[in-house]
């Protein structure tokens, strides 16, 4: 089948050999059957966004070899579409308002004794879940800021009631996925200071850049379940996944923004040509 893949990388620094890797199994998984190769660049968080990290990602691809679809899709633009999406959301019931702010939200965790660590590190511990709805009607009227949360329980329930069952999904790599985001608590979904959360955003925009195979590294594995979730409350279509291994430096720790000597930029002022640069993607561990 032929297969509508995109790359999404965040301009929030210069692409590395790990986003290299990503964008050349993207590419590659859309030429296997004569699909389509779409780019996006994943703005929405626009304090951390920069004009000069986009640039450097067309001219870094391009490097690549790698050319995309026009027009590209660019979060920043996409405003409206995300809070047509909130509204369904709102109208459905799954969400409210969470007044908390990241420090109270840490010192609650602490209190509940959760360990913080591992992926659910920053699970939310609910604590505006309860609030009456004259409290929350008070406090968005004395203007407090506010972030809108999925409330997970309730929304799964309500999806899993009207889907007749668990929802699932499909990851290439590793088979039929019972779609499970419970253990990440009631995610963000807006928050005061951007238009969509993160998860938000990737699905409102999947649909509508009308992806059938979404490829990423595996740290977003879990994030997939949420995604799936959101697809079925917001009645879009459920494109398959691939989760692809990450590459990592020379003590297995993941390629981050913070591996300057790894970026594509580096390597090419380095004078590496493109099939070296190819040839340390699929070595993990070369550096
Ligand atoms: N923009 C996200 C990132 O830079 C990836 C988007 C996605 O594939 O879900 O990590």
């Amino acid at each position: 089948m032929a297969e509508t893949t995109r790359f999404a990388p965040s301009p929030s620094g210069y692409l590395h050999l790990g986003h290299a890797y990503s964008a050349l199994f993207t590419a590659r998984a859309a030429a296997a059957n004569g699909g389509r190769f779409l780019l996006r660049i994943d703005d929405i968080d626009v304090e951390r966004a920069r004009a000069e990290f986009e640039a450097a990602i067309f001219d870094d691809l391009a490097w690549l070899g790698l050319s995309w679809e026009q027009p590209l899709r660019r979060q920043s633009d996409c405003a409206a579409d995300y809070a047509l999406a909130l509204q369904r959301l709102r109208e459905r019931g799954v969400t409210y308002p969470c007044f908390c702010t990241r420090k109270e939200i840490a010192a609650e965790i602490a209190r509940a004794g959760a360990a913080p660590h591992g992926p659910n590190e920053s699970v939310y511990p609910g604590t505006c879940r309860g609030l009456s709805a004259a409290a929350r009607d008070a406090r968005i009227a004395a203007g407090e800021a506010y972030a809108l949360r999925l409330d997970m329980e309730r929304a799964l329930a309500e999806a899993e009631r009207e889907n007749g069952g668990p929802l699932t999904w499909h990851d290439r790599g590793r088979g039929r996925q019972r779609c499970d985001p419970r253990p990440q608590g009631d995610v963000v979904m807006t928050r005061k200071d951007v238009a969509a959360s993160y998860h938000l955003a990737v699905v409102v925009d999947d649909a509508a850049q009308d992806i059938t195979l979404v490829t990423r590294g595996a740290d977003l594995f879990e994030a997939s379940h949420v995604h799936r979730l959101l697809q079925h409350l917001l009645a879009l279509p459920v494109p398959d996944y691939h989760h692809h291994r990450l590459l990592t430096d020379e003590n297995g720790k993941r390629l981050a923004k913070r591996h300057d000597a790894l970026s594509i930029r580096a390597l090419r002022e380095a004078g590496h040509t493109l099939e070296e640069v190819i040839a340390m993607t699929e070595q993990p561990q070369s550096s």
